[in-house]
């Protein structure tokens, strides 16, 4: 008797994103596996429309409403549109979904990826401000409903298939791997000068623009070790970061006995994102294996800690807990969006951090409130520091 083979009824939110278009791309490979069942776009109207009509949507949400009426012309008369917060919980909480894949840039994200839980879906995170800012909060809320959080991050995937539920007491170390961003030879003395456009050139890895300055600053790396820590329930000082340029093998994890198992393949979104829609199982698809000969050597290097001190403010952020990474998180945003808009240097990306850090009175094991809250007053405060 042949298994009968489960396809998995999937909502994407931010399907129009880079995370979500590779959702989308997998879902195609796959599509004996995976159903998309729901999708969100935060304003491209004309994406999400076609995304709407090429997989069938019956449930669709537009975040800002402002495009509604022309989303609305361009789908068929029995499409369901949500809008705002309360659309993107009602796509959260389908009934019929069984994983919500939540890549929403920002907080925007988290109450969904809450009441995704408590609806008892598991869910698949891309959106780093989830896990950083409400770790704890999310991580115990998906324990008490019995629901699996499924890192779509190549760093966090590439844990969790090393890992493979076994206990946190059998790692010594979690180390993500880092490509070290477009200036990781560039002397500490020249990055004061640093243009957006280089800033924008990531060596290995296409992403958008928040994440590109986040890879080019290393805070990417640091919000990537607090969400480590909350995800794999691991203490700030076993998470430990190593430049690997090639960014092949996408994270490892030291055991007791120091052996390691690391997680490699070619840089493409759609290797995480397909093992989270598919775990337990695996399932072949169309993706290019690994051609080590081609490849001829993998190189590593410890990170410069004091040129970039992205890193070391994470350390801080993840070993307090409560709402400093919410704060540190929040002041990032603010300082790239002035990068982005060439108003301040590249370093002050990170002074602006570390001033709103200090000017911050961390609240331990913080409500969904008090988070919210530290987020809006480092916001205000990075704003001050940067005028
Ligand atoms: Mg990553």
């Amino acid at each position: 008797m042949g298994e009968e083979i489960q396809r998995k009824k999937v909502v994407v939110l931010g399907s129009t994103g880079s995370i979500g278009e590779s959702t989308l791309k997998v879902a195609r490979d796959i599509p004996e596996r995976m159903e998309v069942v729901g999708l969100a776009a935060n304003r491209s109207v004309d994406a999400l429309a076609r995304q709407i009509g090429e997989f069938e949507i019956q449930q669709g949400c537009l975040y800002d409403p402002t495009g509604l009426d022309s989303l609305i012309s361009q789908v068929s008369s029995d499409v369901a549109i949500h809008t705002g917060e309360e659309g993107l919980i009602e796509l959260a909480t389908m009934p019929e979904a069984d994983l919500v894949l939540i890549a929403i840039v920002g907080v925007a994200g988290l109450r969904p990826a809450l009441a995704a839980i408590e609806a008892g879906k598991d869910i698949a995170v891309a959106s780093k401000e989830i896990l950083v800012m409400a770790g704890e909060a999310v991580m115990t809320a998906a324990r008490e409903k019995g629901v699996r959080v499924l890192p779509v991050d190549s760093e966090h995937n590439a844990i969790f298939q090393c890992l493979e539920d076994r206990s946190s007491r059998d790692v010594s170390r979690l180390i993500l791997t880092a490509s070290g961003g477009p200036f990781r030879t560039l002397p500490a003395a020249h990055l004061v000068n640093v243009t957006k456009a280089q800033a924008l050139k990531h060596p290995t890895w296409e992403m958008g623009q928040k994440i590109t300055i986040d890879s080019a600053t290393l805070f990417n790396k640091g919000l990537e070790m607090i969400e480590a820590r909350w995800l794999f329930d691991i203490e700030m000082a076993r998470v430990d970061v190593i430049v690997h340029p090639q960014s092949i093998v996408h994270s490892m994890v030291e055991f007791i006995d120091s052996s390691i198992l690391a997680q490699l393949s070619t840089t493409d979104m759609c290797f995480p994102i397909q093992y989270a829609v598919t775990w337990p199982e695996r399932v072949p698809n169309t993706l290019p294996p690994l051609d080590f000969a081609e490849l001829a050597r993998l190189d590593f290097e410890a990170p410069r800690w004091d040129d970039f001190p992205a890193l070391g403010l994470a350390k801080e952020a993840g070993t307090a807990g409560g709402t400093l990474p919410a704060v540190m998180n929040a002041a990032n945003e603010v300082a790239v969006s002035s990068f982005l808009a060439e108003e301040i240097p590249f370093p002050k990306i990170w002074e602006t951090v570390a001033a709103t850090m200090r000017d911050h009175t961390t609240i331990s094991h913080p409500s969904l409130d008090e988070i919210i809250n530290a987020d809006l007053e480092a916001r205000s405060l990075a704003q001050e520091y940067i005028a």
